[in-house]
């Protein structure tokens, strides 16, 4: 999805939009997240803890937003946000056998907008 297109659905000026994407923006009122989230089809929740990325530190966090990730992935959600970046994600579940045989599914996802890879 372009840079236009966000700025159409979401009635915002392309120019606000090419700001928010790049960083210089981050802090959204809770109306222009709701209307940003359902125009990229993804949970508003998503994009507040995007915004607050900056203050992430410790790994664990990033664990825990990886474990949410992989259960909204494994739920069956497949426009999901970029922990890193806000860019979309490319989601699938791939079907694998334990060592015992048995059938299981996990959660991969890469983001096409930088270089995060969740496996
Ligand atoms: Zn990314």
């Amino acid at each position: 999805m372009s840079v236009w297109e966000v700025a159409k659905l979401c009635r915002f000026k392309v120019q606000r939009v090419e700001e928010l994407e790049s960083g210089l923006e981050t802090w959204l009122s809770a109306a222009d997240r709701q209307i940003i989230a359902k125009a990229l089809a993804i949970e508003p929740a998503l994009l507040k803890e995007v915004e607050t990325r900056s203050g992430l530190s410790d790994f664990d966090e990033i664990g825990s937003k990886e474990k949410l990730l992989r259960q909204e992935i494994l739920s069956g959600k497949t426009k999901l946000a970029c922990p890193q970046c806000a860019g979309l994600l490319v989601c699938t579940v791939e079907n694998a056998f334990d060592i015992e045989d048995r059938p299981f599914h996990f959660a991969k996802a890469f983001c096409n907008e930088c270089t995060f890879i969740l496996r």
